[in-house]
């Protein structure tokens, strides 16, 4: 699959009315790892996303400070946290599993967020439904890790994560001297005692 080759729309989705207003569902079968639409729209600063108010919902932080105000259908795709599909390459929604006909299509909106700023009462009746959705790095470890290993996280959480665990290690384990405030350079366990 080629993602970058994606065009704007898909033809296997519809916009249909769900318990939250609008939502995105399959109009066909969907297999795991198709993609199924990118999200499009101008891209605003921090400021013009917080002066959306309660809209803010319906824009996608593609960086710390920069936004996509999502035009449809990406802007109807609704919040889960037990999602079947996750965004890739920043703007492209891809399955996670397989989606039948008929089945309304959700990704978990934390894992494009880090800004400290926003939260969202969360109704996705999900078994694991955490309430309230906030920024990547408060979801649980064990949460975190099933999305960095799929490749679903915005590449800029991706960073900010790494070099938060490297200032945990360092907290931890301070005679190793990872990182930060030694060298900007990413040093790996082996190559620690050699960063000063
Ligand atoms: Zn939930």
């Amino acid at each position: 699959m080629n993602l970058e080759k994606c065009n704007t729309i898909f033809q296997k989705i519809s916009i249909n009315e769900c318990s939250f207003g609008k939502g995105v569902f399959a109009s066909q079968n969907i297999n795991k790892g198709e993609a199924i639409l990118r999200f499009t729209g101008k891209v605003i600063s921090l400021d013009e996303a917080l002066a959306k108010g309660e809209k803010q919902a319906n824009v996608l932080q593609i960086d710390t400070t920069k936004y996509i105000d999502i035009e449809e259908p990406g802007v109807t795709v609704n919040h889960s946290c037990n999602p079947n599909a996750g965004i890739f390459k920043t703007t492209v929604l891809v399955a996670l599993i397989s989606i039948y006909k008929g089945e309304e299509i959700f990704y978990d909106y934390s894992t494009t967020m880090s800004e400290n700023l926003w939260t969202m009462e969360c109704k996705c009746l999900s078994i694991n439904c955490r309430k309230v959705i906030k920024d990547f790095h408060y979801l649980p470890p064990n949460v975190k890790k099933r999305y960095l290993d799929l490749g679903t996280v915005q590449d800029f959480i991706v960073g900010e994560h790494k070099q938060r665990t490297q200032i945990l290690i360092a907290k931890i384990y301070p005679s190793l001297k990872i990182g930060l405030g030694v060298s900007n350079n990413y040093c790996d366990w082996e190559l620690a005692k050699n960063c000063e």
